[in-house]
């Protein structure tokens, strides 16, 4: 049985939404919805929808009940443009799949480089946490300091390149965290949840929450509506 539930994540395709100052997140393709979420489950007993109350109830009672392989049905495959300082944390999910673009193949451009918006203080409590920001004016002198390190960085791993040095060693000339990449990052939903769990969560960086809730906002939540209720409902709870 069939039933007219629309495919929310028509239209998500090939949306991108801009991340920090010079990053974004694009959706290069998507496979399934809610309704593959549902009829996964009832494969069990070779079922299929039931028709949108039931099929709802279904799966709000599969993330209550962390019955969670029917989630893996669906599948997000993104396109990230982030600095490395988020790759960094990123790649600790294994269950993503990544293919990165390579600095032995692509020189790197003079505006390659992360620029965070304020300089958020340490916390004094939280040992791997930030809590407040820099005045304006101590922020001012360390935005000139890290206009005049990218640009001495950019000079050197460029007379490293002109002197025919190769682009995979040339590069210890730049600044590493900061270094802008581009990846593609494919991941199920319910491993998505995981990293969405985490990362959107107060303890999370910044600059892996930002690209974590936009995942979230303009991706996930359209794609999956009804998971995204669900989970929101039985595991989000106040991470946010
Ligand atoms: C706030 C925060 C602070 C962190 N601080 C640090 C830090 O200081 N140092 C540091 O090294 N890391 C740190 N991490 C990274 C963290 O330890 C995890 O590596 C990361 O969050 C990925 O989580 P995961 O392993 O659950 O996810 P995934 O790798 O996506 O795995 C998902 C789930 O699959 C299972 N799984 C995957 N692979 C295996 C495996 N090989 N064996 C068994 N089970 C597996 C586990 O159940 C796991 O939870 C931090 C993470 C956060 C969110």
């Amino acid at each position: 049985m069939t039933h007219d539930m629309p495919t929310p994540g028509a239209g998500l395709i090939g949306k991108r939404v801009n991340v920090l100052d010079k990053g974004w997140i694009e959706l290069q393709d998507l496979m399934g919805n809610d309704l593959a979420i549902v009829n996964a489950a009832r494969t069990s007993f070779l079922g299929e929808s039931k028709g949108t109350d039931k099929d709802k109830k279904l799966l709000f009672y599969l993330m209550e009940h962390r019955h969670t392989s029917p989630f893996e049905q669906v599948e997000f495959k993104f396109r990230v443009r982030a600095p490395v300082v988020t790759w960094w944390q990123w790649v600790r999910h294994r269950t993503w799949n990544f293919n990165a673009q390579s600095g032995r193949y692509v020189a790197f451009e003079e505006d390659d480089f992360y620029v965070p918006a304020v300089w958020r203080k340490q916390s004094p409590s939280n040992k791997q946490a930030s809590l407040g920001q820099l005045s304006e004016s101590e922020g001012q002198l360390l935005f000139d300091a890290l206009g005049e390190h990218y640009a001495r960085g950019y000079a050197l791993y460029k007379q490293a390149l002109e002197a025919g040095v190769a682009r995979e060693l040339a590069r210890v000339f730049l600044p590493g965290f900061a270094v802008y990449y581009t990846w593609v990052a494919k991941v199920d939903a319910h491993n998505l949840m995981h990293f969405l769990h985490l990362r959107m969560a107060q303890e999370a960086q910044y600059e892996i929450r930002v690209y974590a809730e936009v995942i979230y906002e303009h991706f996930f939540k359209p794609a999956l509506p009804w998971t995204a209720e669900a989970f929101e409902r039985f595991v989000l709870g106040d991470v946010r």
